[in-house]
């Protein structure tokens, strides 16, 4: 048994396109149970970010929140190609065929594939002048909001945040707290073409965000569609009435949450599925990915990491590395939200026991803690 270990460990060609939560979850776990195979990463950014932290980027940099793949590389032997991998549903045949995939016109062998790309921010309408999720992920808000401050004339700066999801609602409390503490005077308004605010969270916690939004000035306007920016305005429609409202633009930010494509389909070890077929050698987890039969497939940090370690057990069963492993049955346990740097709000456990305040705020610090020492090497997740 341990000679055949050592062979496969060996022999293992592993490639892994994205280094988000799935990826780097995925390389760690097959990193530690397989020290000789060559692991080779591709995604088209130098960093991994901590896009869970992204809000944090209005009072700092984005190198505070991310970690050079470089360093990454260097903790855990592997080797990063900078491109993006195109897939599509005939490559993905061609692949698991050849066990080859060509990037940057190079042919890359490999023994099993896990794509693990993420998803696409959402953003029907490009317009100038408006920042979306892939500027925020770019360039950090922080320079912008001190120009703002900056220009400390001007009375009433209107900030608009359209998309009231947990993004747009955790960069609504930040810039809150930014403007206010730097005395600035200013407007936030939140808009949303929902009826409701977070529909699909538990209302105890949407009442403590309605509380706060208010106590903070924040307005929130349900039924809205962004329709453009025209002359440092934006246009806004309402959904029912069609009435349009024109609010004036000091700054926008369009965050309207993001898509997977392609999504791709899997059986419950995670190898990809198509017309019915699982591919052997072809694994898929996180955002782009969703598994067919058991587990939960959304669109969650928590989701990822799981997806991403339940793919690299799967790929270590497959190379017999191990000879078991539970099938993926994952369910979230939970779900905070930073209102500012000293107030959130959250389910823990069960939707009917929410957490608030202080308790929120170092919940969620030991959600990052968790990750920080995963990155280390250390895997404190039970399943
Ligand atoms: C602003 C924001 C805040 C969030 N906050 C929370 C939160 O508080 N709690 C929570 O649970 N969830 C949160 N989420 C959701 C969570 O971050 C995602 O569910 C999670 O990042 C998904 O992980 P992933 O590894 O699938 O994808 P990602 O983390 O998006 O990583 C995908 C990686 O793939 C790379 N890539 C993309 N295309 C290609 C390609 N073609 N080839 C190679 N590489 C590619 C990307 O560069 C990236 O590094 C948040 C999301 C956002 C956008």
């Amino acid at each position: 048994m341990r000679q055949n270990r050592e062979n496969s460990s060996k022999a293992l060609r592993i490639v892994i396109a994205g280094g988000g939560y799935a990826g780097l979850s995925a390389l760690i776990i097959l990193r530690k149970k397989l020290p000789d195979a060559q692991i080779v990463l591709i995604d088209p950014r130098d960093s991994h970010l901590l896009i869970t932290r992204l809000h944090e980027t209005v009072h700092g940099s984005l190198e505070d929140i991310s970690i050079p793949y470089q360093d990454l590389a260097r903790r855990f032997d592997f080797q990063h190609i900078r491109q993006a991998l195109e897939i599509d549903m005939e490559k993905l045949q061609l692949w698991q065929k050849r066990r080859c995939i060509e990037v940057d016109r190079q042919q890359l062998d490999f023994d099993y594939l896990l794509l693990a790309t993420g998803a696409s921010v959402i953003d029907p309408v490009p317009t100038e002048g408006v920042i979306d999720l892939d500027e925020l992920c770019r360039h950090p808000l922080s320079a912008k909001l001190e120009k703002i401050i900056a220009d400390g004339d001007k009375e009433h700066r209107q900030i608009n945040i359209i998309g009231a999801g947990p993004t747009g609602i955790q960069f609504a409390f930040a810039i809150e707290h930014i403007l206010y503490t730097a005395r600035t005077s200013f407007r936030i308004t939140l808009s949303d073409a929902k009826d409701r605010l977070l529909e699909d969270f538990p209302a105890a916690m949407v009442g403590y965000v309605q509380k706060r939004l208010a106590e903070k000035n924040i307005q929130f306007l349900n039924s809205r569609f962004f329709v453009a920016r025209q002359e440092e305005q934006i246009v806004l429609e309402n959904r029912r009435s069609k009435q349009q409202q024109l609010l004036p633009d000091d700054l926008t930010l369009l965050l309207l949450g993001k898509k997977p494509e392609p999504l791709l389909h899997a059986n419950t070890s995670g190898q990809v599925v198509l017309d019915g077929e699982a591919l052997g050698n072809i694994f898929t987890a996180g955002d782009c990915s969703c598994y067919d039969e058991l587990g939960s497939n959304r669109m969650t940090m928590q989701t990822a990491l799981r997806k991403g370690k339940a793919a690299a057990k799967n790929i270590l069963r497959a190379a017999r590395v191990i000879r078991f492993c539970l099938p993926y049955m994952h369910q979230d346990k939970g779900y905070i939200l930073h209102l500012g740097p000293a107030d959130a709000v959250g389910w823990v456990g069960s939707s009917r026991h929410i957490i608030s305040g202080m308790p929120a705020c170092l919940a969620k610090e030991a959600i990052e803690m968790q990750y920080a020492l995963l990155l280390e090497g250390v895997d404190s997740y039970v399943l």
